[in-house]
This record gives C-alpha cells, sequence and structure tokens, in this order.
C-alpha cells in the first residue's frame, strides 16, 4: 500500500510533464488543452466512455459541418468545446461491417462481416447467424477490467440470442436488432410512398430489452426520446462506477420518425426533424454528465455508420462536399462527421489527419490502461495521443473496403481508387487507378494520376501488401434463410 501512495503522489507531475514535453514536441502552443491534471477523484477512476452512433448521417448534415438548414446547437457547441475530427472514417460504409469494425477494431473481411457480391451485405431477419462471439468487443474489453456496459439502439450484428449485445459483452441491452426499414408489411418496397407516410405498421421491426422482445413494432416515433431516457437513466444508476454506454440511434435511417416536440420543426423536411431531435438528444446526455459531475471524466465520441442514403433523395441526408454516399468507398460513403468531447481528457480543437472508427478500440485500451489482446490482429491504431494534445494522427494509410474488395487505397493526402462503384451500381475496375489529393480536392473531382505515377505506384504496392496479408474469412452474413419480399 505504501508504494502505490509514493506512486500515486508523483503521478500528478510525471503526467504534466509528459503532457508538456508533448506540446513542445508539437511545436505550437496556440489551441487549448486539457486539464495537465485531472481531479482527484478521476485519478482513482478509470474514464467512462460514451459513443453515440447515428444511422446514415452524412457528412454534410450537422451545422458544425457545414449544413445551412438543419439546427444542431448541442452538437456544434459539443465540437466547440471538444475535438471535430474532420478527416474520420468507416471502413465500409453500410450497418452490418461497419458496427463489427468499430466493436472489435478490426476490418470486416477479419471477422465474417464482409460479404461477396451478390446478396445484402448487413445482417437481416432472415439471418442465422451474428458477429462471432470469438471477437473481443470494446463492451468486453472494458468489462474484463470493471466497466459496467450497455448496448441501446440499433445492434445489426445478429438478431438471434446468441449473437445479441448481451452475449457480446454488454451487461444489458434495449433497442432494435437490425435496421428500422426491415420486415416490411406488403407493399413496403414501394420506398417513395412508405417512406413518405410515417406509419409504424409498416415496419414490423421488434424492440428488445436484453433478450427479450417487449415491443412490436416498435414505436418509432418516440424511440429517440426513449433511447435517450435509457442512456440517461443508465449514467445516474452507474455515477460510482466505471462506465461504457454504446447508443447507436435509429435515426436517421429511413424511414425518419420523431416525437411530436420535433415533427415538423425543422427546415429540412422529416429527416432535419429526426437529426435535430438526436441534437436534443445529445445535449440531454452531456447535460446529465455534468449535472452527476461526470464531464471531467467522461470521454464521450459522436459519429455515423455511413454517409448519407442518396437513394432516398430529399428523405436522406446530405454528404455535403463530398462525392457519393452510403455503401460506396468514394469521400461521400466512408467519410462521416465525428466528434470527440471530454473536458478531463480531450483536447479542444480540430484535427485534419486520418482516422477511423477502428481506432476506438485500441484507443479507449490505451485511455483506459488496459492491454490489447495479443492473440489477434488489429486494424485500429491508438489516437490517444493526437486527442490529448495537438499533433498528427498516427495513422498514415486508410483502406476503403466495399464487401470483401478493397477498392481504394489513401495514404496522407493521396488516395488511389482501383474499383469504383456508385450507390446506384456501375461497377468499374479501373486498369488505370484513379487518383486524387483529398487535401485539396475532397469532392474527388480531379484525377492526377498522370501527374503522379510514382505516388500510383507506391499505393498500388502497399494495396498488393495490404491483400495478401488481408485474407478475408467466411461471411456469416451468407448464413440465412431465403428472402422473403
Ligand atoms: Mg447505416
Amino acid at each position: 500500500m505504501s508504494n502505490k501512495s509514493f506512486f500515486e503522489a508523483f503521478r500528478p507531475s510525471v503526467i504534466q510533464y509528459l503532457v508538456a514535453a508533448a506540446a513542445l514536441l508539437a511545436g505550437s502552443g496556440a489551441y487549448a488543452e486539457p486539464p495537465a491534471q485531472a481531479s482527484t477523484a478521476s485519478q482513482e477512476r478509470k474514464p467512462n466512455f460514451i459513443i453515440i452512433l447515428a444511422d446514415d448521417l452524412g457528412y454534410g448534415d450537422l451545422g458544425s459541418f457545414g449544413n445551412p438548414s438543419i439546427q444542431t446547437p448541442n452538437l456544434d457547441k459539443m465540437a466547440a468545446e471538444g475535438l471535430k475530427w474532420t478527416n474520420f472514417y468507416v471502413p465500409d460504409a453500410v450497418c452490418t461491417p461497419s458496427r463489427g469494425a468499430l466493436l472489435t477494431g478490426r476490418l470486416p473481411v477479419r471477422i465474417g462481416l464482409a460479404t461477396p457480391s451478390p446478396g445484402p451485405r448487413s445482417f437481416r431477419p432472415e439471418s442465422l447467424s451474428g458477429m462471432p462471439t470469438s471477437e473481443i468487443t470494446i463492451a468486453e474489453l472494458l468489462k474484463s477490467d470493471g466497466y459496467v456496459t450497455t448496448a441501446i439502439g440499433k445492434w445489426h450484428l445478429g438478431h438471434l440470442p446468441e449473437f445479441l449485445p448481451t452475449r457480446q459483452g454488454f451487461d444489458s441491452y434495449f433497442g432494435i436488432p437490425y435496421s428500422n426499414d426491415m420486415n416490411k408489411r406488403p407493399g413496403g418496397h414501394n420506398y417513395a410512398r412508405y417512406f413518405a407516410e410515417p406509419d409504424i405498421s409498416k415496419w414490423d421491426v421488434p424492440l428488445y430489452r436484453d433478450e427479450k422482445q417487449v415491443e412490436r413494432p416498435a414505436d418509432q416515433f418516440t424511440i429517440t426520446k426513449r433511447y435517450t431516457e435509457e442512456a440517461i437513466n443508465f449514467i445516474k444508476e452507474n455515477t460510482g462506477r466505471p462506465f461504457f454506454v454504446y447508443l447507436a440511434h435509429a435515426m436517421p435511417h429511413g424511414p425518419q420518425f420523431s416525437s411530436k416536440a420535433f415533427t415538423g420543426k425543422s427546415r429540412r423536411g422529416r429527416y432535419g426533424d429526426a437529426v435535430e431531435e438526436l441534437d436534443w438528444s445529445v445535449g440531454q446526455i452531456l447535460e446529465t454528465l455534468r449535472e452527476a459531475g461526470l464531464a471531467e471524466n467522461t470521454i464521450v465520441v459522436f459519429t455515423s455508420d455511413n454517409g448519407p442514403w442518396l437513394f432516398l433523395r430529399q428523405m436522406g441526408g446530405s454528404a455535403g462536399m463530398l462525392y457519393e454516399g452510403k455503401s460506396t468507398t468514394w469521400e461521400g460513403g466512408a467519410r462521416v462527421p465525428t466528434i470527440f468531447w471530454g473536458p478531463g481528457h480531450i483536447a479542444q480543437g480540430r484535427r485534419d489527419g486520418i482516422g477511423s472508427t477502428l481506432d476506438l478500440l485500441p484507443t479507449f485500451s490505451s485511455l483506459a490502461n488496459i492491454a490489447l489482446p495479443e492473440d489477434r490482429s488489429y486494424d485500429g491504431v491508438d489516437l490517444s495521443a493526437a486527442l490529448r494534445v495537438k499533433g498528427e494522427s498516427p495513422r498514415k494509410i486508410l483502406h476503403y473496403y466495399r464487401r470483401d474488395e478493397l477498392y481504394a487505397i489513401r495514404r496522407g493526402r493521396f488516395k488511389a481508387h482501383f474499383v469504383t462503384e456508385r450507390q446506384s451500381g456501375g461497377r468499374v475496375e479501373h486498369d488505370s487507378p484513379l487518383l486524387f489529393n483529398i487535401e485539396v480536392d475532397p469532392a474527388e473531382r480531379f484525377n492526377i494520376a498522370e501527374r503522379h505515377p510514382d505516388v500510383l505506384m507506391a499505393l498500388t504496392k502497399l494495396a498488393r501488401q495490404h491483400k495478401k496479408n488481408v485474407v478475408p474469412v467466411a461471411s456469416e452474413v451468407l448464413k440465412r434463410k431465403p428472402i422473403v419480399d
């Protein structure tokens, strides 16, 4: 015991020294730092983690990311108080592989969630499998060190009992097991009509508490509100121990629903109403943390699982200036609006380096001082230093997957496309790959391959090496009953 007290007594000065040294190395003082030393209480406690994941929210759908119509004052404030990360990505721009990668820190091809063409890329009500339980989720990692964990919202990693969140490291679960537009009633394929007329009876989606169905069809009008209340109650009940909340909203995935207070209120139709209710939800959660005295020791990440569903036209989101949307490897599909917040741990400002949802698991593991398992390969990198102190992101390379195939690769500011495909289809294998300077041309309009053959050659070599090292395992998504609709 006396040894521990000795160490604890000297810890503050060591941390202060390290933060100051890193700031000097980064060569800049023009930014706000988190306090070098958090409160005494938080020294003794591991940080809490909250991931708030929106569904199909586009890069251009928040005020702080340039939207001119949708009002998101709470998310904008969160970005102003915390870190807005402008080049943050998902490894595959559809629900199931994106979520599995976020929770495990591993590429979908390694965890049975990358499905060869044709067929669905996400689990469905007909699915007979789920993400393998041999995978280690963020929840399992944190739980092994005494965290209490909860999943609230859309799961989409297997709806059968043996694959639910309660079997993947979460102490409790409240939410819908797959997308809110699944189990359509007859005629449900008429998206234009069904999506335009909010009617929960058209979507026979179950709502679960832990492993039990408690409502069907789920009342989607109140779902954002109820998820929020669930998260708030969980936080209030667990102020005395470290916790992890994975809050994966059903919205603004089509069909959009919002509660009475938000319906018809935005300038962006039902889509805007749903996003503005999400914004309210984020405000409520941050306020709860403040009131409970947990703001200094909690890290909140807000992001999206993929870009906008352009097929829905004005009922879908917007990628802003980025090209294309959900399901593609263009920037509009893979780049997601991301904010880190945590006054005691996260610096204030903006990061333009590359980050990925794959990085959340190694980053949390570092922040909570829990060793990563050594029996498997991780594709995520630890971003914790870049969250605390201004400096370059340690991630230099990004892989863009569609299904089980590497379509594009980015290193630094250059991105090469070997295969392209729009959300609506039209796959093209490029004999001469396309090359873009993403910093100068984030909209990917000007192919500069001819001017930089050396860069293209280097990226092609990197892709070849990656493919040699990462061999896809069989897809669990393929295991399903015949589709009935
Ligand atoms: Mg999605």
